[in-house]
């Protein structure tokens, strides 16, 4: 599962990642961009980040699995 919190006062959207991270961001924000302000918005969840979207690895993924595959192949031609 992966969070991001939407700013209640600007646009912001804080980068996908794990809930405390997304938290932080969130907070920091409100620290910099909107001292004194309560903290608002809204949080978003997903399975996992969208690709092209927050700090995550989005081709690490791809990379294990093609990796698992090469070495099911490599096994399975070694026999
Ligand atoms: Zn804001």
């Amino acid at each position: 599962m992966t969070y991001r919190f939407w700013c209640g006062e600007c646009g912001f959207k804080t980068p996908w990642g794990p809930e405390s991270e997304a938290e932080r961001g969130h907070m920091d924000h409100y620290a910099t961009r909107h001292p004194g302000l309560r903290l608002g918005g809204q949080v978003e969840t997903a399975a996992k980040a969208p690709a092209g979207e927050g700090t995550s690895c989005a081709g690490c993924a791809t990379v294990a699995v093609l990796g698992l595959l090469l070495l099911i192949i490599v096994s399975a031609c070694g026999r």
